[in-house]
């Protein structure tokens, strides 16, 4: 499946495995929602297709037959066992590779998440990555580049994919038009996310956090329950408490509801302003990010506990006034 927001480094790419200039080793990065596995699967088997034309595989030939079968010789995907890409795989892919190409061709390894390396199964790929046998390629896909080992990413040329401005036409096309721009925010915009959530019917799922927020200004003992739902899906629902806390700022500094997120809590958000003025906002939503940047470098920090914390916290700062 081929996205028009990453059409032309598609048709980049299938230019230089025609013209055998692509480099062996490509790391394909971006937020989730955008395709990349789709991008690095196309681009093996366009490596593997016998009679690749520039448009891509010929999908005819009996390396593409093999290769939509599941069962290619010469194609190696990695997938992480458990939580890392075990050092075993990796060396169990070097062996193969070392091996002559079954089908004559290409021979390519991809990994689907290549963030999961752990330090010796990164080692162990390195000596392959720098001295590849002939006519094998590496693709290793993962959502960001930091996270990655640098000796791996500098023997990699890095291919970031990123969300199309406006993915509101491309929605449309697949039956969801009127999609408000709040949404487009709050999954940053990452085209095939959104649609998941539109086609099951749960594109509203941030409004929880507002509901829960509204319960808990009502009664504090709600901090825990707000902080678990938070918890259940970390990185997504704090992006939604961030922009929740922007709103209250536009609120109280006038902006119009057309530049809101939560449109439709109107009256969270004006009570919230009511609160707090924007100078004790700016410094929630600093607070705020700080936590998102803890969370982000040191795994193992208790969540809930913290997250319990700030809205105490925020009770705190805005005294005696929760209550509507
Ligand atoms: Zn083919």
């Amino acid at each position: 499946m081929s996205y028009p927001w990453f059409e032309a480094l598609q048709s980049q790419l299938y230019r230089q495995v025609g013209e055998q200039t692509l480099h062996h080793a490509l790391l394909i990065s971006g937020i989730a929602g955008l395709g990349k596995v789709e991008l690095a699967q196309l681009l093996a088997k366009q490596l593997l297709c016998q009679r690749p034309i520039q448009e891509g595989p010929c999908g005819q030939c009996h390396a593409c037959a093999l290769f939509h079968a599941g069962n290619h010789p010469d194609f190696h995907p990695i997938k992480p066992e458990s939580r890392h890409i075990s050092v075993d795989s990796v060396r169990q892919l070097n062996a193969k590779l070392a091996e002559r190409s079954q089908q004559g061709g290409a021979k390519v390894a991809l990994f689907y998440d290549a963030q999961m390396f752990n330090e010796s199964s990164a080692n162990a790929l390195l000596k392959s990555l720098e001295e590849p046998s002939d006519n094998t390629f590496f693709i290793l896909v993962c959502e960001s580049v930091g996270r990655l080992m640098p000796t791996i990413t500098s023997r990699c040329q890095k291919l970031l994919i990123k969300a199309p401005p406006d993915c509101r036409p491309w929605l449309a096309e697949q039956g969801f038009s009127h999609v408000h721009s709040g949404i487009l925010q709050l999954y940053q915009g990452a085209p095939l996310v959104i649609l998941g959530l539109l086609q099951q019917g749960r594109s509203n799922e941030h409004e929880q956090i507002a509901d829960g927020f509204n319960q808990f200004l009502d009664d504090p003992s709600h901090c825990f329950e707000l902080a678990d739902f938070i918890a259940k899906d970390l990185t997504t629902r704090m992006r939604w408490f961030s922009y929740l806390l922007h709103d209250v700022q536009k609120v109280a500094l006038g902006v119009k509801d057309d530049q809101w997120v939560f449109v439709n809590h109107k009256g969270l958000l004006e009570r919230c302003a009511r609160l707090w003025p924007p100078t004790v906002g700016y410094h929630l939503i600093q607070r705020w990010l700080g936590l998102t940047n803890e969370f982000q470098q040191h795994s193992g920090l208790k969540k809930e506990l913290l997250l319990g914390q700030y809205f105490i916290d925020l009770k705190n700062q805005i005294g005696g006034k929760g209550a509507s």
